[in-house]
């Protein structure tokens, strides 16, 4: 579902950033891609023979209103390659120009809002956290009118679909159940291959997704992930995190963080996120329903039992990862872990302590270095109390310095890295991206990547006008 459609012409594209290692997986010749041949490639501007670039079609609800035709307003999936494991990955640009789908969007991006995406997915990826990939961002040469005048640029995107929720609401409410079919037999081959040996290969897939997405949010909430606008048309069906907009990782844990300017009730809050996915997952269901069942009811039925499943396979995951964060293993309880990290949770958030922070510094603190980690506390006395229960259970400092990152993309980080790129300098750039995409390996010298934002960086907002 889309429309064939061709990229805007880029008279002077100059290369900002571009992911060699992603480039070999692909099997793509990182020199090539350097070339003009190769930036001409990244823009959209020489179309590979046999490819056919589309603006693909979706609907969704942003925001709990349903909009019934969104789509790709400025992007082009370019088109799919094997990569050297042989999956099948779709290469997408975005900012490439308007399209039908653009309704008053001037189908532009521009170079802040598209590295932040590119040093967050790859931030993202390197946690071990299903997602589309960067590229590359290559600079336009254009200048595109936002608040102010600002450089114009394309990401160069990998996903191993661009399916999205939103992809099944616009089949669904074309009334075409023979397209909501094949999409949703597309959906299965491409990323549920076991569904189509089910019984019910439709009610396989829901339940796939379901299951994919439960996992993916229960990493982010890991991770302190604040993904900002999760509607329903950046849900992806692979279970890939997709769209880095007014994203931001948390550093004071609280449940109510939001960064995105536009998020004025809160909606995607960090603790909202469990249950918005799940509201996501209702509009999935709904839009699959005719496939479930013939009888529309019993449909329901089977959708609503399906959706029982969400919070279930959510809290798996969240108590497996979260016992692992404060390093205990399968001898503990989960039940003793489980108040323990709630417990801890609590703490944090009434001393406003960082998130990420914490609990890297909890490996120091078992193996005789507590310091740092009473520091983090106005008072430390109740961290004390938390370490002599938790203490005695014999966490691994290994274990939780595997799972518990010392570099996040730090928003005043981020800022100061899109800032002098903006400007033209690429070096903080280049620094922040070696530190986040190893980011469970401490090296000396980037200690400032590991701190938290200096007091007068103050309330972070993100914009969504990117
Ligand atoms: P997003 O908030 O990035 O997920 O985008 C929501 C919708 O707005 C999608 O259909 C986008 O293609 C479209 N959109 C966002 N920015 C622009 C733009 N500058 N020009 C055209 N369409 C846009
Ligand atoms: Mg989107």
């Amino acid at each position: 579902m889309g429309t064939p459609w061709e990229a805007q012409e880029v008279v002077d594209p100059s290369l900002l950033a571009l992911n060699e290692p992603l480039a070999d997986e692909l099997g793509l010749d990182p020199a090539v891609l350097r070339s003009p041949d190769g930036l001409l490639l990244m823009t959209g501007n020489l179309v590979p023979e046999g490819a056919a670039p589309v603006a693909q079609a979706y609907a969704g609800h942003q925001f709990g209103h349903y909009s019934p035709r969104l789509g790709d307003g400025r992007a082009l999936l370019l088109g799919e390659v094997t990569d050297n494991e042989g999956r099948l990955r779709d290469i997408h640009l975005k900012g490439s120009g308007r399209t039908p789908f653009a309704r008053a969007g001037d189908g532009q991006a521009v170079v802040g809002p598209m590295l932040r995406e590119y040093v967050l997915s790859e931030a993202m990826h390197a946690l071990g956290i299903p997602t589309t990939r960067s590229l590359a961002v290559v600079s336009t040469g254009k200048t595109v009118l936002r608040e102010t005048r600002l450089p114009g640029a394309l990401l160069a995107r990998v996903a191993s679909s661009h399916l999205r929720v939103g992809t099944f609401q616009y089949a669904r409410a074309t009334g075409d159940l023979d397209l909501l079919r094949r999409l949703a037999d597309h959906a299965i081959v491409r990323h549920y291959p076991d569904a189509a040996q089910a019984e019910h290969p439709y009610r396989a897939l829901l339940r796939g997704v379901i299951d994919a997405q439960a996992s993916l949010v229960a990493r982010w909430m890991l991770v302190g992930f604040v993904h900002g606008v999760m509607n329903t048309d950046n849900m992806t069906i692979s279970g890939e995190t997709i769209d880095y907009g007014p994203c931001a990782f948390m550093e004071a844990y609280d449940p109510g963080a939001v960064y995105s300017s536009i998020d004025h009730a809160g909606r995607y809050a960090y603790g909202n996120q469990p249950v918005v996915a799940e509201w996501d997952l209702a509009r999935f269901a709904e839009a699959l329903l005719p496939l479930l069942h013939d009888d529309q009811e019993q449909a329901a039925a089977i959708a609503t039992e399906a959706l029982g499943h969400f919070s279930r396979e959510y809290s798996t995951h969240w108590s497996r990862g979260a016992k692992a964060k404060i390093g205990l293993r399968d001898d503990v309880e989960d039940q003793t872990a489980s108040e323990l990290v709630q417990d801890l949770l609590e703490l944090l958030h009434r001393h406003e302590v960082d998130y990420t922070t914490l609990f890297r510094s909890l490996s120091a603190a078992v193996s005789g270095a507590p310091e740092p980690a009473r520091a983090l506390f106005a008072d430390p006395a109740a961290f004390d109390a938390w370490m002599r229960r938790w203490t005695p259970l014999r966490p691994d400092a290994e274990l939780m310095n595997e799972v518990n990152p010392v570099y996040i993309p730090r928003n005043h980080l981020v800022e100061e890295a899109l800032t002098a790129a903006t400007a033209g300098d690429l070096d903080p750039l280049h620094r922040l991206l070696t530190a986040v995409t190893h980011p469970y390996d401490e090296r000396p010298g980037l200690e400032r990547y590991a701190a938290a934002a200096p007091e007068e960086f103050g309330a972070y907002r993100t914009f969504c006008g990117t």
